[in-house]
């Protein structure tokens, strides 16, 4: 039965046979934001996708905490069914108001709302075009579906124009989606120029602003937001398991009756709708990203901190400053021994390997949080350039360099 699993088998061996096993880390406690401890030691986060270190937030925890007393443990039971409260609706209201929509419907998982959005939206005769480095959400999202699906090169709007064209004879609706800002490098959507070509073919566009929400923009309403786009953006999704600290995922928009992808949408239908402490935590949350821009503001001190030092010993960093800070390794064997060293060391990130990632190499992938304190973000600094430079990607003599 698994037998088709065997080079699966080899590699995994392989990846371990260097001590840690990267894809099953099993925290002993995480205990803040930013610190846990593993194997008995303590260790600090700086891969959690917990972009304003609400997790741990008091407010949040005791409405999360209040809801559990008042409204138990869990729904057990479908939005369709027994499993909408009111906290669910005043969620999806409070969603629609906070991103200026008319309308939102909250899914359990981020992957959900892609997977039970995409499909309802584009159909058997109609055109999904996914950027290549769209998250593994929309791609099986795109699975569901059955419209014809057409990837194009990533963030490049001339590729995205040249294959709209060439769909522009046939019949069908075309759906353009991009993400916020892409998980592995960082980067964000040339949002602007999307948008002028969306229009010019007559294409609808849905952004996924899963690492963007809260993020980015005045507000922190995303990538969207900080373009001056958002009335071009026509499905917004997003997800409640990273800036807002939580677990669940939501699609809004203005279109004419959105509310009947109720009754359509299988992964929102044919699962447990998120239980209250969830959504009460949630909720609280999406209101201190609106009430406390100093969060954002810690957030991009500490983006910019990490980037700019690591770029500056000379590790090949993203193109651009951003809360994910992912450090590219050429050879995949190099990386997981870096990871191994500085789990070490102290200090938890990501390990992505190909093919997960972008352009086939290597990242030791971090991402900061508000919640990170500046001699947190030296330590962090130090560590990895001391294990760039230990593992030769680093230039020693560069390294003092920069730092003097
Ligand atoms: N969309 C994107 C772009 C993501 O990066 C992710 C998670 N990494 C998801 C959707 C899924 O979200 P969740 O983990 O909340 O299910």
């Amino acid at each position: 039965m698994l037998l088709k699993y065997q080079h699966l088998r080899d590699a995994y061996e392989h990846v371990r046979a260097d001590g840690g096993d990267p894809f099953n880390v099993t925290f002993d406690s995480v205990v803040s934001p930013t610190e846990a401890r593993l194997g008995g030691r303590k260790v600090m986060l700086l891969g959690t996708n917990n972009y304003l270190g609400l997790t741990f937030d008091p407010s949040c925890k005791a409405q999360a905490a209040a809801a559990l007393q008042a409204e138990g443990t869990g729904t057990t039971g479908s939005r369709v069914a027994n499993g909408t409260y009111s906290g669910h609706v005043e969620l999806e209201r409070q969603l629609a108001r906070f991103l200026g929509r008319r309308e939102a419907m909250v899914f359990t998982t981020g992957y959900q709302a892609n997977v039970g959005i995409l499909p309802v939206l584009a159909g058997r005769g109609d055109h999904l075009l996914l950027d290549a480095d769209s998250h593994a959400s929309i791609y099986d999202g795109a699975r569901f579906s059955e419209a014809s699906v057409t990837r194009f090169r990533h963030n490049d709007p001339n590729d995205l124009k040249r294959r709209l064209k060439h769909l522009a004879e046939l019949p069908g609706q075309k759906l353009v989606v991009v993400e916020g800002v892409y998980s592995m490098l960082g980067d964000t959507a040339p949002l602007a120029e999307i948008v002028a070509i969306k229009r010019e073919m007559g294409a609808y566009l849905l952004v996924d602003e899963a690492h963007s929400l809260g993020v980015l923009g005045k507000n922190g309403r995303g990538l969207a937001e900080q373009a001056g786009i958002e009335a071009d953006v026509d499905f917004v999704i997003g997800t409640f398991s990273k800036s807002l600290g939580g677990i669940g995922g939501f699609c809004a928009s203005d279109m004419a009756d959105f509310e009947l992808l109720r009754l359509v949408s299988r992964p929102y239908m044919f699962t447990a709708s998120l239980p209250p402490a969830t959504i009460a935590g949630v909720s609280r949350a999406l209101e201190l990203v609106a009430a406390k821009p100093e969060l954002r503001a810690d957030l991009w001190r500490n983006a910019s901190s990490l980037y700019h030092g690591l770029a500056a010993a000379g590790l090949p960093v993203g193109p651009t400053v951003s809360p994910i800070v992912s450090v590219q390794v050429q050879d995949p064997q190099i990386a997981v021994l870096m990871w191994n060293r500085l789990l070490e060391l102290g200090l938890y990130v990501n390990l992505a390997l190909p093919p997960a990632t972008p352009s086939g190499r290597a990242l030791l992938r971090t991402s900061v949080s508000a919640a990170h304190s500046i001699g947190e973000i030296d330590f962090a600094l130090d560590t990895i350039i001391a294990t760039g430079v230990e593992f030769g990607l680093v230039n020693e003599a560069r390294h003092l360099t920069a730092a003097q």
